[in-house]
């Protein structure tokens, strides 16, 4: 057990603010009665909760400044098993707050998570009429989920910037007529309306935004589940730090997405890091998602990338499929022709069956 002296110790250079962070591990018998009970004798003191019940245990995450509770009482009560400092500053992504891996529901009977394996795939951008024979081909092919971008983070401001709302429409028809959820990046909080009015399934925050902290306060205040990317050199604990930002505002629908990230390697576009994609299911009880698309930058690569990140442990997989990379308007170096992506998926079932998980 920690005392409060190792929490100090283990968390220098956090801010004291963010150094009192406690779980309270309730015993097996605990009764939800009594699980209330203590709930409200926290919240009272001003700080807040995160109950998660197990199946074997349940824990009490407290938020807020655990100064004003006295570890020891909370202790001696009947039900509480042990009370334990936890030293990291991020909490509701924590692990440690839930041991059990967290399942999203994205919408159209598709879940993420725990044994609940996912294939996210499109083209890099929303065209136009070439997304719903996209769309259908890779559903045939076995993705449960499609992607495409409405609004693009370009480098360039002379570059394709995307359809807008447009694109949105389009997406919700492929939705529509394939019964499959759809993921799509936003970049400015003014559009969280527009994403909510039409019903999108999955907000992405891309790489670039990974720590734009009002976009992620806003879109943390709905209820949408959101695919968060790792920013381009962002480190795990940054990553789960926007989690965090998330969260708090009450959304805990989100996704981690590894997508690469910038090392002194220039033979890609990126470094994929799936010894992070480990490091992270430990850390966190959030689904975690490889793009090796963006990882990489070249499509060749992209299926042997899959096929690792599945057995690194990865929850689903995002990736980039275009009718014609060659004329495609954004990011055709990296995405497989339909074809290319049906023989990989051929292996992919395969594959996420022999590690015990289910695609829809
Ligand atoms: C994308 O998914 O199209 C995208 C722009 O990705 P990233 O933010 O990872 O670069
Ligand atoms: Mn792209």
């Amino acid at each position: 057990m920690y005392t409060a002296r190792d929490a100090g110790r283990f968390c220098k250079g956090y801010p004291s603010s963010e150094r009192h962070t406690m779980i309270a591990i309730l015993k097996e018998s605990a009764s939800d009665e009594a699980v209330s009970h203590i709930v409200s004798w926290i919240e009272k003191k001003g700080l807040k909760t995160d109950v998660s019940r197990g199946e074997n245990e349940t824990i009490i995450g407290l938020v807020g400044d655990t100064t004003k509770i006295d570890p020891f009482l909370l202790e001696s009560m009947d039900v509480v098993e042990r009370v334990q400092r936890v030293s990291e500053p991020f909490k509701r992504a924590n692990r440690k707050f839930h041991p059990e891996d967290s399942v999203i529901d994205c919408g159209h009977g598709v879940k993420i998570g725990g044994d609940q394996f996912q294939v996210i795939a499109g083209p890099c951008s929303v065209e136009g009429e070439n997304l719903i024979r996209i769309a259908r081909r890779v559903k045939a092919a076995g993705a449960t989920m499609l992607r495409g971008g409405a609004y693009k983070p370009r480098t360039s401001p002379y570059a394709y910037q995307g359809m807008g709302p447009a694109g949105l429409d389009l997406l919700c028809e492929a939705s529509a007529e394939l019964d499959m959820p759809i993921v799509t990046e936003i970049m400015d909080p003014r559009d969280v309306q527009v994403f909510l009015d039409k019903k999108i399934d999955v907000m992405q925050i891309g790489a670039r935004n990974a720590q734009n902290f009002p976009l992620l306060k806003e879109v943390g205040k709905t209820k949408t589940p959101i695919l968060l990317k790792r920013g381009m050199s962002g480190t795990i604990d940054e990553l789960l730090m926007a989690a965090e930002y998330i969260m708090s505002e009450g959304n805990d629908s989100v996704i981690l997405c590894e997508r690469g990230i910038r090392t002194f390697e220039t033979s890609m576009r990126n470094t994929l890091d799936l010894a992070g994609v480990v490091m992270l299911h430990k850390m966190t009880h959030l689904p975690v998602v490889v793009d090796p698309s963006h990882a990489c930058g070249h499509a060749w690569m992209v299926p042997e990338l899959a096929k690792a990140a599945v057995a690194a442990g990865a929850d689903g997989l995002m990736i980039e499929v275009h009718n014609n990379p060659a004329k495609a308007k954004c990011d055709g170096a990296q995405s497989l022709t339909p074809d290319q992506f049906d023989e990989l998926m051929q292996f992919i079932g395969k594959e996420v069956e022999f590690f015990g998980k289910k695609m829809n």
